[in-house]
């Protein structure tokens, strides 16, 4: 394929994994044009867990100091038996010398879609980025795509590209135009997340920067930030999600997770139900699924925009090979790479987790945060536990996978 005659290649959506992409396509000199529905960098409160391999990818692009700056170190986790203060603690400092960034980074994720946005704009001039652009549909052949997209002003164009990238997040216009089935199931409860600048480090002895807890009333997970603590919670037995997440309610599960006589600041409060499906296809001729549009899976473990941005690195050297002559055929390896990890370690671990997480009888969780501590007093499960759980073992596992 001759760059000065190929259109480019098109990516629906500015989420972190279409920014990534594109970031990555710009650096080998290969033009984009994203398509973003939205007129900005949404800022809601979505994922906040930058795991080492992540760090380790975007820190080739200068990205990860920008991060850093943004957000805290978090060398710790813990799993917390709340009413007793047990826990069982991982140590990600074992994972030097497989790791650049031996830590799990606490940053909110439109931080990162900010960092990649400044540096598209400053130093990749063939990358286009069109927020408020919308793409409506797609049409493709043998060797092009055309897509058809709305403008703020209210104009329907189309655009020629060499591929189409279905960047566009969980309910992806891309991969419901393909007609993929995405299988899988949704959980039956909704999470509450919060925010608050209450210091449970204050009043909670010994927590880490990241705390999965179990409580009497259920479960919840606290995750600090570098000026706030991200609180996961539940609805109690019998309330409405309306009621749920009326400030009030959020205040009072905050107190009894740390009573007290200080007050517990709510800030934002957001509930959002959890999936877990994968598409059946990720390539589909020149059009290709990435992130979220092509699985789902429980933020338990913060594995979702990791495992997204994942996707982007591999498939991007897969449209570099094809770009620089290679066969089409590339774009089969990737999902041949990316699926089955998708499947075995983002979706089934963070499926463990979130199962162990929600486990109400007493003394299951016993035997469960036991099971932990022990994996953590022994060095070598504790390494291959976070090799694991920090997506190191399905990035390896992935790269051997011809
Ligand atoms: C409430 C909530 C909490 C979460 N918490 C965590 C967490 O703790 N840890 C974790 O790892 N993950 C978490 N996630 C998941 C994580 O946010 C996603 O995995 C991540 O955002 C995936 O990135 P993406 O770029 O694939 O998709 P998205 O971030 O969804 O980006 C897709 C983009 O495409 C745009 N778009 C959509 N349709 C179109 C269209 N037709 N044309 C053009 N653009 C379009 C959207 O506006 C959006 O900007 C959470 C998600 C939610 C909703």
């Amino acid at each position: 394929m001759n760059l000065s005659v190929s259109p480019p290649i098109i990516i629906a959506g500015a989420g972190p994994v279409g920014l990534v992409l594109a970031l990555r396509l710009g650096h080998w000199g290969i033009p984009c044009v994203v398509l973003e529905s939205d007129p900005a960098i949404n800022r809601d409160l979505r994922a906040s867990t930058f795991h080492p391999p992540t760090l380790d990818m975007l820190d080739e692009y200068g990205i990860t100091p920008g991060l850093i700056d943004q957000g805290l170190i978090a060398p710790t986790w813990q799993v917390r038996m709340h009413a007793t203060g047990e826990f069982a603690q991982f140590d990600l400092s074992v994972l030097e010398g497989e790791t650049a960034h031996p830590y799990r980074l606490q940053c909110e994720q439109w931080r990162l879609s900010e960092l990649l946005m400044a540096q598209i704009a400053r130093d990749l001039p063939h990358v286009q980025v069109l927020m408020g652009h919308p793409l409506v549909s797609f049409s493709q052949t043998d060797d092009h795509v055309d897509v058809t997209y709305n403008t703020p002003g209210g104009e329907t164009l189309t655009v020629r590209g060499a591929f189409l990238v279905g960047a566009d997040g969980g309910r992806s216009q891309v991969r419901k135009q393909l007609d993929l089935s995405f299988d899988g199931h949704t959980f039956p409860e909704t999470t509450i997340l919060a925010t608050t600048h209450f210091p449970f480090h204050d009043h909670l002895p010994q927590l880490a920067f990241i705390n999965y807890c179990w409580s009497e009333a259920g479960t919840f997970s606290l995750l600090r930030l570098k000026h706030l603590w991200r609180v996961s919670l539940y609805p109690d037995e019998g309330q409405s999600l309306e009621e749920a997440t009326g400030l009030d309610a959020v205040r009072d599960k905050l107190k009894r997770i740390a009573p007290g006589t200080q007050d517990h600041p709510v800030l934002e409060v957001r509930p959002y139900r959890i999936h877990q499906r994968v598409v059946h296809q990720y390539v589909v001729g020149r059009v290709v699924l990435v992130g979220d549009a092509a699985h789902l899976n429980s933020p338990s473990g913060g594995m979702g925009m990791n495992g997204g941005i994942h996707d982007a690195f591999n498939l991007a050297e897969k449209l570099r090979d094809i770009w620089q002559g290679g066969s089409i055929d590339g774009l089969q390896r990737y999902e041949r790479q990316r699926r089955p990890i998708a499947i075995a370690h983002v979706l089934e671990q963070s499926g463990r987790n979130r199962a162990r997480m929600q486990e109400r009888d007493m003394g299951k969780r016993r035997a469960a945060l036991e099971a932990l501590q022990r994996k953590a007093d022994d060095p070598a499960e504790h390494k291959a536990h976070l090799l694991n759980t920090s997506m190191i073992t399905g990035l390896r596992e992935s790269a051997a996978i011809d």
